[in-house]
Formats: C-alpha cells, sequence, structure tokens
C-alpha cells in the first residue's frame, strides 16, 4: 500500500520585467474572487457559515468570472476553494470556542495546479490575465544537498498544487513548489502491530535519548558553539564598521547552516535506530508542554528541539515510520521499571528509585517512560484493545509489549526484567 508525502520547496522566479505587471493584476483578481467568496460565505452568527466549495462555486462562480473579466477559470476555482477552506477552519476554531473573524484577503499569494500552470523542472509557465508567462527558477550553483536538488530536481518527485508569492522588499516573485512523492512503503498508521522508540530531548548533556540507550549528540558541544557565536556577534556589533557589519551577517549564516547540519546527523541517528529496532513509531514529548523545563526558555533550544522534531519526522517519513508526541508529565521522576513516581528519584543525570532500587541514566530512564507512553496510547487507539494486534515498545533489553490490563489501569503489571548496565554511546558528536 503506497502513501504520498509532500515537500514544500521555495524557489526564487526570473520574472521578465515587462510581466511583473501581469502577475500583479492577476493576483488582484484572484484576491478579489476570495474577499468576495469569503463576504459571500461568512453567516456568522446569524446563520451556518457555508464550506463547501462546490455550494461556493454553484452559486459564485459565474459572476466571479464576469466580473474578473474571465480570468482563469482554474484561477477563480482554487480562489473559492482558499476562501472555504480558511471559513471551515473559522467554523472549527469556533466550535472549540476560540474568537475568528471572516477571513480577508490582501497579501500576494496565488494558487497555481496543473490547469493553471506547467511545471518544469527549470521553469514554470504560468496562467495570467495576460496570457501565460514563463519564469525560470533561481537554482543553486551546486543544488547537491539543498531542499532544490532534494526534491524539485528530483524525478521522484512530481509537482502537485503550488503557491505563487511576492516580496515587496526585494520586489521578486517566488513558487513555493509542492512536491509529491509516492512511497512504496506501508502506510504505517494502518500497521497491525506498533512497536515504538523513546526519544527525550535534553538541553544538556545529550541531545536525544533513546528507549534502547542510543546516547545522539552533544547539547553541551551546541551549546558551547552557540555561546562562542554570540560572543563573536556582540564584538562585530560593537565595532560598527560596514565591514563588520557583513562579517557578522556571514557568521550568522554560517552558524545556521552549521547547527542544522548538526541537527541533521542526530535525527538521522535518531530514525536509524528506530529501523534497526524495526519500530513502526517514534515518540518525542510534546515540545509545547515541555517549554518550562527548558532553561529561561531559551529560543536558540526552543529552535533545536523543534528542529530535530521536524527533521526526525521527515526522514522518518521516507522509511515509513510514525512520530508522534506524548504529554510530558512525570517523565523524568517515574522508575520505567516498577512505575513508582517520586520526585526523589531523579538527581540531576542520575535516576535511582527508591521503591525498587533501580538506577540508570535519567534521559535514559525518561526515555523508556516516553516509549511506553506511546504505545499505551496506541493501545488504547484500537478498536478492540484485548485482540489481536499488539502495541510494543522498544528498549535495549527487547521489546515489551503493553497488555489489556496495564491499558484500563495505567498500572505496570509486569516488572521489566531490565540490567542497569550503562547504555552503549553512539556516534554523533559526542
Ligand atoms: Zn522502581
Amino acid at each position: 500500500m503506497a502513501w504520498e508525502i509532500t515537500r514544500t520547496v521555495r524557489v526564487r522566479l526570473d520574472v521578465p520585467d515587462d510581466r511583473k505587471s501581469d502577475l500583479h493584476a492577476t493576483n488582484s483578481k484572484f484576491q478579489y474572487c476570495a474577499n468576495h467568496t469569503a463576504d459571500w460565505a461568512w453567516r456568522y452568527p446569524n446563520e451556518d457559515c457555508v464550506t463547501s466549495k462546490s455550494e461556493a462555486e454553484a452559486a459564485i462562480y459565474d459572476d466571479l468570472r464576469e466580473e474578473t473579466d474571465y480570468l482563469h477559470a482554474n484561477l477563480v476555482q482554487k480562489a473559492i476553494k482558499r476562501a472555504t477552506d480558511d471559513i471551515s477552519n473559522c467554523v472549527d476554531r469556533l466550535a472549540d470556542g476560540e474568537n475568528t473573524s471572516k477571513p480577508e484577503y490582501d497579501t500576494f499569494s496565488i494558487v497555481y495546479d496543473k490547469r493553471a500552470a506547467t511545471y518544469y523542472r527549470d521553469k514554470v509557465s504560468l496562467a495570467t490575465i495576460n496570457g501565460r508567462v514563463e519564469c525560470a527558477y533561481d537554482l543553486p550553483d551546486n543544488p547537491d544537498d539543498t531542499p532544490h536538488g532534494e526534491y524539485l530536481l528530483n524525478d521522484d518527485y512530481d509537482f502537485a498544487t503550488s503557491t505563487v508569492h511576492y516580496d515587496s522588499e526585494s520586489d521578486e516573485f517566488y513558487l513555493h513548489a509542492a512536491m509529491e512523492r509516492e512511497l512504496d512503503v506501508a502506510r504505517p498508521e494502518k500497521a497491525e502491530h506498533s512497536r515504538v522508540l523513546g526519544v527525550d530531548c535534553n538541553v544538556d548533556d545529550h541531545i536525544a535519548v533513546t528507549s534502547t540507550g542510543r546516547f545522539v549528540g552533544n547539547a553541551d558541544y551546541l551549546n558551547h558553539n552557540r555561546r562562542e557565536f554570540e560572543k563573536r556577534r556582540a564584538s562585530l556589533q560593537q565595532t560598527g564598521t560596514p565591514r563588520a557589519h557583513l562579517t557578522y551577517h556571514r557568521i550568522g549564516d554560517r552558524f545556521g547552516r552549521w547547527s542544522e547540519d548538526y541537527l541533521h546527523r542526530c535525527s538521522k541517528a535518531v530514525v536509524e535506530e528506530a529501523n534497526q529496532q524495526n519500530c513502526s513509531h517514534i515518540a518525542f514529548e510534546d515540545l509545547e508542554q515541555i517549554r518550562d523545563r527548558i532553561s529561561d526558555g531559551k529560543k536558540f533550544q526552543q529552535w533545536a528541539f523543534r528542529e530535530l522534531q521536524q527533521q526526525t519526522k521527515h526522514k522518518a517519513e521516507l522509511a515509513g515510520i510514525v512520530v508522534e508526541t506524548v504529554e510530558p508529565s512525570y517523565t523524568s521522576q517515574q522508575c520505567s521499571k516498577c512505575g513508582t513516581t517520586l520526585d526523589e528519584n531523579r538527581d540531576e543525570q542520575h535516576f535511582a528509585c527508591l521503591d525498587c532500587s533501580y538506577t540508570a541514566n535519567a534521559d535514559y530512564n525518561a526515555a523508556k517512560n516516553i516509549a511506553r507512553k506511546l504505545a499505551l496510547k496506541l493501545q488504547r487507539g484500537q478498536k478492540s484493545p484485548a485482540g489481536g494486534a499488539f502495541c510494543q515498545y522498544a528498549l535495549k533489553s527487547g521489546v515489551m509489549t503493553v497488555n489489556a490490563t496495564e491499558v484500563a489501569s495505567d498500572q505496570y503489571v509486569s516488572a521489566e526484567r531490565e540490567s542497569t548496565d550503562k547504555p552503549t554511546a553512539s556516534a554523533v558528536g559526542s
């Protein structure tokens, strides 16, 4: 059973000077259609809003085409769809008791599918109010290892419905190309049995620790480089010369690339581990909920965690592995062997259970709890938890299967036979 993945690549378009106004005029008409659809479909609070694209099309498509001097039929349809999709999201928010208002369209953004655009690997031909305009892509000289090389120029990916944007500061147009690929792996959500790899992320010591005892990356090293970079940048800012200003930006870019690359190697190691252990799922803690734990809510560390999770998700997708998050409470205070939860169990990097005397690296203990949490969640989500499919989580000593009793009570029913050896260290950065 195949499934699809999509990647968005941003590429600058080389628009001929004498055709820029055609794109702007096209965007005005696209906005006109989207705004008029929103006006027509938004009926809150007196009536139900219209969220069906076909209902909106039946009612206003002909008028919109006439009013826009026959803007390309597919662009009118896409504008209607954009407004009804947005209103549908608004309706969901209202249902959740959140505040929202009628969507309005005033920024440059046009939706192009394959009927209003022809996509090539080096250029795109776009429908405008004044016939087609052909725009070459501004590609990097060496596209290997860039998103352009990896997706845009890769024949494994096909173009899907994309958007064209305009940056007024630089007076440049950009294509946000949606690249789609069909993967020949079973859709993991549908797998009968699941096996979870738990991953604990940290701001010091190792960046990621898996439930199988693999230690990935060095957070202290990442933070150290960040501090050195900040120091260097601060002194350049004080210098204040134009040359210092240039260097300031250059080292910023370089550090950005370096740290992204570092996290790429870490996420690769996590996915490798999941693959080796035949895992169908990777579990992280929900980032929104661990913010308090990140020292001073530091932006860089939040960025690094988000980046690591995002990159892991992208790489995992290609391997047919699902990344999910679990709610983080007590993952570091609970004993992964007997389930006892005590604040005193954890002392910095050392975990020692006051009840059963189990001792382990604290992050490793947490990773096992994270794995177990997702395995329980998956087991609960099954139609008949008692029969058939089973949910497991991967540990250094083998796999644990969560059973129905455990799911019902969330109690540990069997003590895990786990050695207290130091887990094996792994390759990245340590
Ligand atoms: Zn214990």
